[in-house]
């Protein structure tokens, strides 16, 4: 609790310290309401029952959720195949996911910003930037993951994992960084983040803070998609991605399954996959936005204390 408080501090002021109490309310409503999955769009019509008037007492602010459909434009990311041989790229079904995400989240009264919403290639700098500047509270990086062809048997390879930043540990862990830092090879513009940035990152007080929070959010990522995921969880991890490194706020990117692999690739190209994969990062992010608002609250307004 005192680490949050501190985290509200030093966040200059944007964190109101009252807490939004009605907002909450909604939003870990909609967060177990998630559990019997209500497709976005009636979600979406039923929002203005879900909002409580705030009481004088109760300050409300806005949370803003950065969701972040990986590569674009000439960045194709991944390219898997479904069953039905149908070629699948991963900054298409990867802008699909994250609008059904901007969906439910804007249904639930959270304010999204997408870095992108269009096929179009933003540098890997700059996704962190828009983060910031629009003063986020946290971010969500979407992408869909790749076997390696030398692996024994890739195309049987599933299941989805939410990483946080920090220094990978494992080989598979650094595997996954290198594929989405591979991206930055399109980036013509934007400024580069250099290998020394990452360094600072990891010695930097706020952002081993956010390391915490980013860590407790991918847990929460994992445990929503296992309620809908055909596939295993893989686990939370952590690796140095270059596009978490310039968001100062808890991060994290979660890769929604294999597209090498033929049934995860017809569950994620699929309108109704898309929108269950929507549906649990959104309300994985509400659920994160209910616990933190209890905790800055000093517990004591949250209905889980
Ligand atoms: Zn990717």
């Amino acid at each position: 609790m005192n680490r949050l408080k501190s985290f509200a501090l030093v966040r200059g002021g944007s964190f109101a310290m009252a807490a939004c109490v009605a907002m909450l309310g909604a939003a870990a409503a909609s967060a177990q309401s998630g559990a019997a999955k209500v497709p976005a769009a009636a979600a979406e019509r039923s929002t203005t029952a879900t909002t409580k008037p705030p009481s004088a007492t109760e300050v409300p602010r806005r949370r803003t959720v950065i969701i972040d459909a990986g590569h674009g434009g000439r960045d194709p990311g991944m390219t898997g195949m479904t069953s039905a041989r149908r070629r699948l790229y991963e900054k298409d079904v990867v802008l699909a996911v994250a609008k059904q995400v901007q969906a439910r989240l804007e249904a639930a009264g959270v304010k999204v910003v997408m870095t992108r919403t269009a096929d179009t290639l933003i540098a890997l700098g700059d996704r962190g930037r828009i983060a910031n500047r629009e003063n986020g509270d946290l971010f969500i990086s979407v992408h869909v993951n790749a076997a390696n062809p030398k692996w024994k048997s890739p195309g049987a390879t599933r299941g989805f994992e939410t990483y946080f930043l920090a220094e990978a540990k494992t080989e598979d862990e650094r595997r996954v960084a290198d594929m989405e830092n591979e991206v930055s090879r399109f980036d013509d513009g934007g400024e580069r983040t250099s290998d020394s940035a990452v360094d600072f990152m990891f010695n930097d007080m706020l952002q081993n803070q956010h390391l915490r929070e980013s860590s407790e959010l991918a847990s929460i990522m994992q445990a929503g998609l296992r309620g809908t995921h055909p596939g295993p969880s893989r686990g939370v991890k952590q690796a140095g991605f270059r596009v978490l490194v310039t968001a100062y706020m808890p991060a994290v990117l979660v890769e929604i399954g294999f597209g090498t692999n033929g049934p995860e690739a017809d569950w994620m190209s699929s309108t109704a996959g898309q929108a269950e994969a929507g549906l649990a990062i959104a309300d994985s992010a509400l659920e994160y936005l209910a616990r933190f608002e209890r905790r800055v609250s000093g517990g004591t307004s949250g209905p889980g204390k």
